[in-house]
């Protein structure tokens, strides 16, 4: 077993492990060794948790039986899930995270040792943290269950509003308060339980409500959102063991998940407490399809075959592609490289503009066009590129759609008016690439399928852009 100034130096040298690695995943080129950081910080952590001074040897058995158990779980669902998938496995980590939160909570309640020796004051700490810990727990922990059925599909994108949706928040969270004095001064452990189950089931409640009352526009916010509680239901089962690694680790995930929700609230033109409060993504717009329903067009459209679409391509100067979430459903990373080795190497400029909630999770588009080796210069940021389309020829719209869709500009009513798009359609011609005419994950009617100088490619995208790339290589 370690001794205790051995595991207070591994534990500091895994805090700045994680936070080099933070400062890693800032940037694509970086982000490998960023990775590898956070996996040495991680294993450091545990080896240093699981040999440290305050497991004993009787219980190293059960924590080394548990970690297998875990492990092997863990394992098997990350070599199992599809990359479209992933976003649905993080909401469901982030639920587990909560889930422990919980138990730590109620374990360290009912543990007579956990308070023994502790003066008035710090009991009351103690006491303060247990209760405060189960609530972040509780409400990460129902709210990333919501996100998880709402990701995979098994519930539906559109809002649930309860009539008097504020008030019923405003009571849940004065019932919280009334419990939280009920639990510090609590005389027996059963009336203390009582109190935390009552906060329990209202902090369970309220996690589902807020999840449910969110749009589908609106899921980035709330999928960073849990990330960020997850860190810090994380810190506060820190708080609750006196772990100082967990409470550091807990804020870097909790702070980072904070600042990456007003990255996206701001990639949305959303304001943060208006998201939280829910209602946005929610009626308006015109009726949408949804994915995969082969409903026939409600406008004029203009197809065009992917031997046309390959001329077209052949004979522009600029091209800007602009991948979203089908890119990844049809794995068409590769394709994309390949189409765009090949326009580089007849001179044509060929860049990316990645709008910054493309796909279920953020950064996917960056990750996939990553992993096909796409060189990371050509690709940029919607901010970067937005301006360049009206000097563009052709942008080529690779499975995306609500990141596209002119509603956001055009039609104030409309659940994504004031989201900033990639604006391809002021290209002399774009391209949408996409199986059918149904809408995106918004549920919003796309008015860009129907513009004149739109064309529609409709097939699976991996499918067309092979064909493509055929006719590219004749
Ligand atoms: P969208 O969901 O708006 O559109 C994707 C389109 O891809 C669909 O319309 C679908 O049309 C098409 N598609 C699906 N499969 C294929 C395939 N095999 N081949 C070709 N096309 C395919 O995705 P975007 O990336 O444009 O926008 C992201 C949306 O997801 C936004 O609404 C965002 O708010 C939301 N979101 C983003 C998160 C994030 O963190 N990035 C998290 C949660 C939600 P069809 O069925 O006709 O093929």
């Amino acid at each position: 077993m370690m001794s205790s100034s051995l595991s207070a130096v591994s534990y500091l040298g895994a805090t700045i492990l994680f936070i080099l690695s933070l400062g890693g995943l800032s940037n694509p080129e970086t982000s490998r060794r960023g990775n590898l950081y956070g996996m040495i910080g991680m294993t450091i952590a545990v080896l240093a948790t699981v040999f440290g001074p305050r497991v004993t040897m009787a219980g190293l058995p059960w924590i080394i039986g548990a970690m297998l158990v875990g492990g092997s779980i863990g394992l098997y669902a990350a070599r199992k899930v599809q990359m479209t998938q992933m976003p649905e496995l993080v909401a469901l980590m982030h639920s587990l995270v909560g889930l422990a939160a919980c138990l730590v909570g109620y374990a360290n309640y009912i543990d007579p040792i956990a308070s023994l020796n502790l003066s008035s004051a710090e009991k009351a700490i103690h006491e303060i943290e247990v209760y405060v810990g189960i609530l972040i727990g509780a409400v990460t922990f129902s709210g990333s269950l919501i996100a998880f059925g709402k990701l995979a599909g098994k519930i539906g994108g559109k809002p649930l509003l309860l009539p008097a949706r504020h008030w019923l928040n405003l009571i849940g969270l004065l019932v919280v308060i009334v419990f939280g004095y009920q639990f510090l001064h609590a005389v027996t452990t059963d009336a203390g339980m009582t109190a935390l189950t009552v906060m329990t089931i209202i902090a369970l409640l309220f996690g589902i409500h807020m999840v449910m009352a969110i749009g589908g526009a609106d899921m980035p916010v709330v999928v960073s959102m849990l990330n960020s509680y997850s860190g810090w239901a994380a810190a506060a089962t820190g708080f609750m063991l006196n772990n100082d690694l967990l409470i550091v680790t807990g804020a870097l995930v909790g702070s980072s998940g904070a600042i990456l929700s007003y990255i996206m609230c701001r990639a949305m033109n959303r304001n943060f407490i208006s998201v939280i409060a829910g209602g946005f993504g929610s009626g308006g717009g015109a009726p949408a399809r949804k994915s995969g329903d082969d409903a026939q067009p409600a406008g004029e459209v203009t197809p065009i075959s992917a031997a046309e679409t390959a001329e077209l391509l052949r004979e522009a100067k600029n091209v800007i592609i602009v991948p979203g979430y089908g890119m990844a459903v049809a794995q068409a990373q590769h394709a994309v490289y390949e189409i765009t080795q090949v326009l580089r190497e007849k001179e044509i400029n060929v860049r990316f503009g990645i709008h910054p909630v493309a796909g279920r999770m953020p950064g996917h588009m960056n990750v996939l066009l990553a992993e096909a080796k796409v060189p990371y210069d050509i690709v940029m940021e919607m901010d970067e590129i937005n301006e360049d389309f009206p000097d563009t020829d052709v942008a080529i719209v690779i499975g995306a759609n609500d990141i596209v869709n002119p509603a956001a500009q055009e039609e104030p009513g409309s659940p994504i008016a004031g989201m900033p798009v990639l604006e391809v359609w002021k290209a002399k011609t774009s391209i949408m690439m996409k199986r059918s005419m149904a809408s995106g994950y918004a549920g919003v009617d796309n008015p860009l399928f129907y513009k004149e100088n739109n064309r529609m490619l409709f097939g699976d995208a991996k499918k067309m852009l092979d064909e493509v790339l055929a006719v590219l290589k004749e």
